[in-house]
């Protein structure tokens, strides 16, 4: 039931375009653990982690990005940014040898905070498939 509810609340918060709560972390209105930050990137702690490691990656300039769903080939540099980013971020919390790396996009993949992030998962073992 508990899932259910909280996958309807994802869908709930749709796209709308507007400001994130990551905007305030970007600007550091509000407190974050920063994991790593470049001039493009930040990277900092899930505020409610999903693993022993849960850091999540995100462009400090949304540009669109809402989703994923949203990518254009002018992003291809910001894309490939966020992913070497995420490896940063495995080497640093000691999990390159197994991480997982989740996008999720739109309502039905429970996406709640529309600014495009990946999630960087680790430290204990995975399961497949995902839920
Ligand atoms: O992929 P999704 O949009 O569901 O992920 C958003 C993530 O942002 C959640 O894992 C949530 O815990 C995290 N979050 C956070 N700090 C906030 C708000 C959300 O780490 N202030």
């Amino acid at each position: 039931v508990n899932e259910e509810a909280s996958a309807k609340a994802a869908a709930a918060s749709a796209d709308n375009g507007g400001p994130t709560i990551f905007d305030k972390i970007i600007a550091k209105e509000i407190p974050s653990t920063i994991v790593y930050e470049d001039d493009k990137v930040l990277a900092f702690r899930d505020i409610n982690p999903q693993a022993p490691v849960h850091v999540l990656v995100i462009p400090k300039l949304r540009d669109g990005l809402t989703h994923l769903g949203k990518a254009e080939l002018r992003h291809a540099e910001i894309l490939g940014h966020l992913l070497c980013a995420a490896k940063i971020v495995a080497e640093k919390e000691g999990i390159v040898d197994g991480f997982r790396v989740v996008i999720n996009n739109g309502p039905e993949a429970c996406q709640s905070v529309y600014h495009l992030h990946l999630h960087i998962l680790g430290g204990r073992q995975m399961k497949w498939p995902p839920g």
